[in-house]
């Protein structure tokens, strides 16, 4: 099927690719509709992309192994054990990963989109309505409202357009949040060298975890150190009716106190100093959330991304799910006669695998963090049978893009 006219509402990761899907297909006008006025550069730092993934985007057009990447090959989980400095390891468990800069894989897959797209910046879209044969969008930037064949709600976890395909559903707050930061890893000095490069850490704790690892830097400044570490805040550190996301170099009072507190008491020393090492405008606060929509299409609207599926971190697979929802609309397109098709065949591609990883980001998220095991007690083999029972029968790090 080829033509027509396709509005994406939200430019990032989601969006990108599925405006480049949009443009292969052969749509006659394709317009992103972005509402930040320049580069998004604030989505957190460093996230990792399982082997296998990356082998299957790649083959279907939406990355290549020029993006800025970094390779990991084992994650060692590790537990404080009195004043030793690096922790007791409990498991060096197989990594085929690569950690990647979210500013830079966003900048890759924007300077990818072929110039035929045309993509507005500072254009908030404010209201969207649902038709039958056609969708129309109002944005800042123009006075009414514009006409679609289909408009794609890529407009992430507080999405607009899912206000219009299923009122009223929304994230749920998980009860914790996570810590986030990077630092330039010349900052460590020599100490830096008692870390293998392609290690990711996770450190545990009774109440949660710290997860630690490279990522490339932007610029010539050599690679970066990124780390997230998840805990319940301390009450009334987060407005109860608008859990968002406390940006970089705003952590301040009890949430970087109660920070100072879980790194004095819970991590070992050479991973507490990393983290302390992280200058303030370089640390956020991230409220976790989980949602998965129970229809990702209406009319001529359809969801994709964090609108439609918004999972749990631990399961590293949020970009990884976004480029799947993009790959799973071009096959559908490739697939259809009709616009109704096309919606149809996307939604039955996506439906059930966003539902499994949001389950597997909630049983990440309980063993983990909410009700994480003494630690004091587990050992190698124990730590090992405690993570299958995580993730079986789905596997990790996001489904093959044939789901
Ligand atoms: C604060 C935050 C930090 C995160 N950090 C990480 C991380 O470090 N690692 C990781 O793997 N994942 C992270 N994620 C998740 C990750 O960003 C997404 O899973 C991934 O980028 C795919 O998301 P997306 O493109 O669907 O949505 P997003 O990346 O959230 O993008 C949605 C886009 O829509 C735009 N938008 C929203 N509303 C409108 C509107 N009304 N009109 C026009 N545009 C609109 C936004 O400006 C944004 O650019 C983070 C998410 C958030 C919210």
């Amino acid at each position: 099927m080829r033509g027509g006219r396709v509005a994406v509402v939200g430019g990032s990761i989601a969006g990108c690719a599925c405006a480049a899907v949009a443009a292969r297909q052969g749509a006659d006008r394709v317009v992103v509709l972005e509402r930040s006025p320049g580069r998004l550069r604030d989505r957190g730092v460093g996230l990792c992309l399982h082997d296998a993934r990356f082998a299957e985007l790649e083959a279907a057009g939406f990355l290549d192994a020029r993006v800025p990447r970094h390779r990991l090959t084992r994650r060692r989980w590790l537990v404080r054990d009195g004043a030793e400095p690096m922790g007791r390891p409990l498991w060096d468990q197989p990594f085929p990963f690569h950690s990647y800069h979210w500013g830079l894989l966003w900048q890759a897959l924007r300077e990818r989109l072929p110039g035929t797209v045309e993509y507005r910046s500072a254009a908030p879209v404010a209201a969207v309505t649902v038709e039958p044969d056609r969708a129309a969008v109002r944005s800042g930037s123009s006075p009414g409202f514009e006409e679609y064949d289909l408009v794609i709600g890529a407009d992430g976890y507080r999405s607009a357009v899912r206000e219009a395909v299923c009122p009223g559903v929304g994230p749920r707050y998980a009860g914790y949040v996570c810590w986030r930061g990077s630092l330039p890893a010349e900052r460590l000095g020599g100490a830096a060298r008692r870390w293998a490069p392609e290690h990711a850490v996770t450190v545990c704790f009774t109440g949660g975890q710290c997860v630690l690892y490279r990522i490339p830097g932007p610029g010539s400044g050599g690679p970066l150190l990124n780390w997230v570490l998840y805990a319940a805040p301390p009450d009334g550190a987060l407005p109860p009716e608008d859990r968002a996301s406390v940006p970089t170099g705003s952590v301040t009072g009890p949430l970087a106190d109660h920070l100072a507190m879980l790194l004095e008491r819970h991590l070992p020393p050479y991973w507490a100093r990393v983290i302390a090492l992280t200058p303030p405008e370089l640390t956020s606060v991230q409220p976790v959330h989980d949602l998965a929509v129970p229809r990702r299409t209406a009319g001529r609207l359809l969801l994709a991304g964090d609108a439609a599926t918004v999972v749990r971190p631990h399961n590293t697979s949020g970009a990884a799910t976004a480029l799947n929802d993009a790959g799973a609309l071009e096959a559908a397109w490739r697939a259809a006669g009709s616009w109704p098709e096309l919606l149809s065949g996307y939604a039955a591609a996506r439906d059930s695998a966003g539902r499994e990883l949001v389950a597997l980001g909630r049983r990440l998220g309980a063993a983990q963090v909410e009700q994480a095991p003494d630690w004091s007690t587990m050992d190698g083999a124990g730590t090992v049978a405690w993570w299958e029972q995580q993730v079986a029968p789905t596997g990790f790090g996001g489904h093959a893009l044939a789901r």
